[in-house]
């Protein structure tokens, strides 16, 4: 599995909390914008409208009288008595103080504006677009406008009939304000929720990364124990945290530390007797020899053989047999447990390792040993009791000499056992070659 493409799972929870998150967020940002659009469009037609009535009304305070035109070729707009070209004071104050473009229309014809071309000079003497004049003039109603078109720009705009006093309709007033200055106040009211957003969903990162960070640790903590337990360390100790806290992670570390100790007794122990087998056995002298600074792979072994098993069976049946090497296997592990440890090394050998003892001592170990295995009665049913000796031939360990020539020299001095009448210790003394 190494060296794949996948995301880490730090990564991954980061991905599946985040990504949702921001996903929301746009979702929100755009149902914002379209709501404050919305809710301004309304504001923006009230002002516009409020505007427009308080304006007519001082206008018509301020130039009492009806509107009239004058001259062909030159046109001149008369309010009352008033020439109205060019007085766009009142017009002029409005937008310095609220930001709102006013046009007052002759007909369908602008009188006065505070809109301009782009050289500075006014639009006024310029015709309103048909649709406006349909819908307004012609209509004698006022209209909202959420785009209409003036002298290049968008805008949101406001018209009313203006009359005459005999109630003739005589042109209009506008009042508007530009769509980008709008666009701008809506953003300018969605960008600190937008931002807010931003920073709950970094502080949602950080502490996802944080809180899963410790979980994940855990699970890695797992995972290299179960990378030790497939590599065949079946001792090793799982790290403290995957244990601190009570959830499934703790569960399977336990699970793990189950299965060490599962597979440990498959791979090391005697299914029969329950003690070492041979390649536990094996493996841990080479690594005695190899480990050793001495490269001495014991101090002393011995390999010691049941006598006559072949008639125990025989006598007694296979059951027996095994009663009789479960026995024999407990009484070796338990009087070993001091001075090394005992392994089954075949049918009905064992072999016992010696590493915390001199070889003189070892062979009255065994001796020792031997005699408790002749007191030794094993009840193998029907109130039937049955006693074995066994051949050991025992031999000291040797600096630099490989385990399996000890193994030999052990080997031969059971046979030397053996052929004497069995029952019987042999060492390096009485089997000198
Ligand atoms: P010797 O004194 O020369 O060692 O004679 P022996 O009868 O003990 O040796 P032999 O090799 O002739 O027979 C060993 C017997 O041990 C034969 C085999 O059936 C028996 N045996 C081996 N493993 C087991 C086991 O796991 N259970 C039982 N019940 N018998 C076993
Ligand atoms: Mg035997
Ligand atoms: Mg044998």
């Amino acid at each position: 599995m190494r060296g794949r493409k996948t995301l880490g799972l730090k990564k991954q929870i980061l991905i599946k909390v985040v990504m949702p998150m921001l996903i929301l967020t746009v979702l929100i940002t755009v149902i914002a914008f379209f709501a404050f659009r919305s809710a301004m469009e309304k504001e923006v037609k009230t002002e516009l409208k409020y505007l427009c009535d308080i304006f007519e009304y001082n206008f018509n305070e301020k130039y009492p009288g009806d509107f009239t035109k004058q001259g062909t070729d030159n046109i001149y707009i008369y309010k009352g008595e008033t020439l109205l070209n060019d007085k766009n004071e009142m017009l002029d104050d409005i937008k310095r103080l609220c930001d709102i473009d006013v046009t007052v229309f002759y007909g369908d014809m602008r009188v006065l504006t505070t809109i301009e071309y782009e050289s500075g000079k006014r639009i006024s003497g310029t015709a309103v677009n048909l649709k406006v004049k349909q819908e307004v003039l012609d209509a004698k109603q006022a209209v909202f406008y959420n785009n209409v078109m003036v002298n290049g720009q968008t805008y949101f705009g406001y018209y009313k009939p203006l009359y005459n006093s005999d109630q003739t309709c005589i042109g209009m007033v506008f009042a508007g304000k530009a769509a980008a200055s709008v666009s701008r106040s809506i953003f300018a009211s969605v960008m600190p929720i937008l931002l807010l957003f931003i920073l709950c969903i970094a502080a949602a990162g950080i502490y996802t990364t944080r809180s899963s960070n410790s979980i994940v640790n855990r699970i890695y903590e797992l995972k290299k124990s179960l990378d030790k337990v497939s590599g065949g360390k079946l001792d090793s100790v799982l790290d403290a945290q995957i244990f601190n806290h009570e959830d499934e992670i703790s569960d399977v570390g336990r699970a793990v530390m189950g299965m060490q100790r599962a597979l440990k007794e498959l791979v090391e122990l005697d299914a029969l007797t329950k003690i070492y087998n041979r390649r536990y056995a094996e493996n841990r002298l080479k690594e005695m020899f190899f480990k050793s600074s001495s490269q001495k792979a014991a101090d002393s072994i011995a390999i010691g053989d049941i006598d006559f098993f072949k008639k125990v069976n025989d006598t007694y049946g296979h059951d027996a047999g095994d009663m009789v090497l479960e026995q024999t296997a407990l009484l070796l592990k338990n009087e070993m447990a001091s001075y090394g440890f005992v392994a089954r090394w075949g049918g009905e050998e064992f072999l016992l390792v010696f590493d915390r003892t001199g070889y003189e001592e070892s062979i009255g170990i065994i001796n020792n040993i031997l005699d408790k295995i002749r007191a030794n009665k094993v009840c193998v049913g029907n109130d039937t009791f049955i006693s074995v000796t066994m051949t050991f031939g025992v031999t000291k360990g040797i600096s630099g000499e490989e385990p399996r020539y000890m193994f030999n020299r052990a080997d031969r001095h059971l046979y030397t056992g053996k052929r004497g009448g069995r029952n019987q210790v042999v060492t390096d003394y009485e089997n000198m070659e």
